[in-house]
């Protein structure tokens, strides 16, 4: 399938599933090396995060844990603009090392909120690890402890990335087409 239409929009293949799982490979490698006396708790973003999480854990050989967390679609706002608040993540922080796992990383808002978040729930470490990170788009300063790959400043959908709630199931990921 070289190309989709989604609702209103088209898209064609951009990534296809073959090198996502490459970079899911080099993410698992890194993280088997540096992880593997962490005992870390494996952090899902929801929801377009699960198809990276689910790979990525498959490949992990170490003693780890995973939660699922959401972040509210309330907004209120903060120093950094909208913030969303983090639900879901009930476990006891202190003291672990917490590996947040996202899909994308854009402009960097969300995940700067999100890492607040989490290091106030006291954990010992808090790491990054985005699937997809588009450098073009992110201004801030984000720490990214885990890149699997770096694209340019389009939208994309497939692989657990949704344009309005459809897309998530394809394997593949797709740019839209203008
Ligand atoms: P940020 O806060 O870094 O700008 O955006 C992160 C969130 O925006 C992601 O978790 C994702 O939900 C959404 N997002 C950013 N870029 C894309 C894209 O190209 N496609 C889709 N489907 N969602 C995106």
């Amino acid at each position: 399938m070289s190309r989709v239409k989604l609702l209103d929009k088209e898209f064609e293949l951009s990534i296809p599933e073959e090198k996502l799982l490459k970079a899911v490979d080099q993410v698992a490698e890194q993280m088997n090396v540096e992880l593997a006396d962490k005992n870390p708790l494996m952090v899902c973003v929801l929801n377009g995060s699960f198809m990276f999480a689910s790979d990525l854990m498959k490949r992990l050989n170490f003693p780890c844990e995973i939660s699922f967390v959401k972040l509210s679609s309330y907004a209120g706002t903060g120093s950094t603009g909208q913030v969303k608040e983090l639900i879901g993540l009930n476990e006891n922080l202190e003291g672990r090392t917490v590996v947040l796992l996202e899909d994308i990383v854009d402009t960097g808002l969300t995940i700067i909120n999100t890492v607040d978040q989490v290091k106030q729930m006291g954990p010992e470490d808090v790491k990054v690890a985005t699937m997809l990170f588009k450098p073009d788009a992110c201004k801030r300063d984000v720490k990214l402890d885990y890149v699997g790959m770096e694209i340019p400043n389009d939208f994309i959908v497939g692989y657990g990335l949704d344009y309005d709630g459809y897309g998530r199931n394809l394997k593949d990921i797709y740019t839209v087409v203008e």
